[in-house]
């Protein structure tokens, strides 16, 4: 079998990996490439290999910079089925048609044709096939295919493939800050020949899960003494449903007083149905069991989710304290604009920001403490208290990279087959560290793969056959 890396190496966006057998070809993941922007211009350059060949694609989950080019992929040719699990089925639509009209807006700044119009994504949907985790499907000729829980976000799968003598290449896509309060604990991979994995956070520790819900309910507790509005720019999946989690717990506990709280993201007001169509199915136990007794674990009675711009507009009606829940997590687009412009300059603001914020992003000027922003084409004053929240990341760290290297290579298969990981997804010095200690550590071979190369994995040897 063959593993050619194709996107996120060297990088943590733009995840697209082509797996060969001596007759299929599989290609995993087709993400798009962001930084400072919604899209990198990388986005419109041509596929590295020849699109109508390949005979499927799958999907380790619904973010963005994992399937922001499938749309383009499609336009290009392909005409394979697509697999995913069923909540990722959900999710890629609601993210799909969701970045038709960013990058329409993005094309028209730059001057260029959109990377994929409406109707591309129509065609994608139609192509798309679920498979549950745990189920082996023949996908391509003789290449079968394998999903487990990463933890990740909701449908987060790791990709194991598998040719007709048994050897296997997998992948991880992203994995998860496990324990989750909603997801179950990600699942190793102990059968794979080679196995790429992500590195976000391949060099850097986050603080503890305990320490985040109790560092947001103080924040809480004190923009609410000081009575003026608080807002909370929105990460539209997984991290919005467990702040309204969260939310809903504190209210229920009696540890916040009761005040209104508005979800203003068409976006993540639908994703969060999403969450709820899923939840009894996908969740933890624990958690499934929380819903059943208490039926939804997002909502609580003084949330209001503001879908239509009608809605949107009246919440400066209702008086401070409130919080305000809107997209775009990073402050660069979306309705969280407008509120920064009105609230902002009002010193008994708090702007909570729980988040990465890319350079250069109007979040990041404001978590270094800029005192005016440019918001939408204004210049806006910023009087407003601005807290930042760590350990909201949906990924693992280093030492749970660690753990998931430990326990995908502690059970040998019986045929004593070599093991290599290549680590991905990662600026490249946290795919080095990470590299670096599955070796010293765990004493397995580890390598950095290089955009564009082919390496060729049979049950004893790993061979770089092409480099790019
Ligand atoms: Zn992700």
């Amino acid at each position: 079998m063959k593993i050619s890396f194709y996107g996120g190496v060297g990088k943590v966006t733009g995840s697209n990996f082509l797996v060969e057998g001596t007759k299929g070809k599989i290609l995993v993941d087709c993400g798009i490439e962001q930084g400072r922007d919604f899209s990198e211009a990388s986005a419109h350059a041509p596929f590295q290999y020849e699109v109508k060949k390949i005979d499927a694609l799958v999907l380790t989950h619904a973010h963005l910079d994992h399937v922001g080019r499938i749309p383009k992929l499609v336009k290009d040719g392909f005409a394979g089925k697509i697999y995913m699990t069923p909540p990722t089925r959900d999710l890629a639509e609601l993210i799909l048609r969701d970045s038709v009209g960013i990058l329409g807006e993005e094309a028209v700044r730059r001057g260029v044709l959109p990377l994929y119009e409406e109707k591309d994504v129509e065609t994608t949907l139609l192509l798309i096939e679920t498979l549950e985790y745990h189920t082996e499907k023949e996908i391509a000729p003789g290449l079968s295919c394998y999903l487990r829980n990463t933890g990740h976000i909701l449908g987060s799968a790791s990709v194991r493939i598998k040719d007709e003598e048994g050897t296997a290449i997998a992948l991880t896509g992203d994995i998860g800050n496990s324990p989750s309060p909603l997801l179950p604990d990600w699942e190793p991979v102990p059968d794979a020949d080679a196995l790429v994995m992500e590195s976000v956070y391949g060099d850097r520790l986050h603080p503890a899960q305990q320490r985040r819900v109790e560092l947001l309910r103080d924040t809480l507790k004190k923009a609410i003494a000081r009575g003026g509005t608080i807002l909370i720019p929105a990460f539209s999946l997984e991290r919005t449903q467990l702040m309204l989690y969260e939310l809903s717990n504190f209210f229920d506990a009696g540890e916040l007083p009761k005040i209104p709280v508005f979800l203003d993201s068409p976006l993540a007001i639908k994703i969060t149905a999403v969450y709820e169509k899923w939840g009894m199915t996908y969740f933890k136990p624990e958690t499934e069991d929380e819903m059943k007794r208490e039926g939804s674990i997002f909502e609580f009675p003084f949330l209001k989710k503001t879908l239509a711009r009608s809605e949107s507009v009246e919440i400066e009606k209702t008086p401070s304290p409130k919080i305000i829940i809107a997209g775009a997590g990073m402050s660069h687009g979306g309705r969280i604009g407008r509120w920064e412009a009105r609230y902002l300059p009002d010193a008994s603001t708090t702007l909570i920001i729980a988040g990465y914020q890319a350079p250069g992003s109007p979040g990041r000027r404001m978590a270094e403490g800029a005192s005016n922003v440019r918001l939408g084409g204004n210049k806006v004053k910023v009087r407003a208290k601005v807290e930042i929240l760590e350990g909201w990341s949906a990924h693992a760290d280093r030492d749970e990279l660690l753990k998931f290297a430990e326990a995908s290579l502690s059970s040998p298969p019986a045929d004593g087959r070599t093991k290599v990981i290549f680590t991905a997804m990662g600026e490249p010095s946290a795919e080095r560290f990470l590299a670096q200690r599955i070796h010293d550590y765990l004493g397995a071979r580890a390598i950095v793969p290089e955009f564009g190369q082919t390496w060729e994995i049979t049950k004893n040897v790993v061979t770089l056959v092409r480099a790019h």
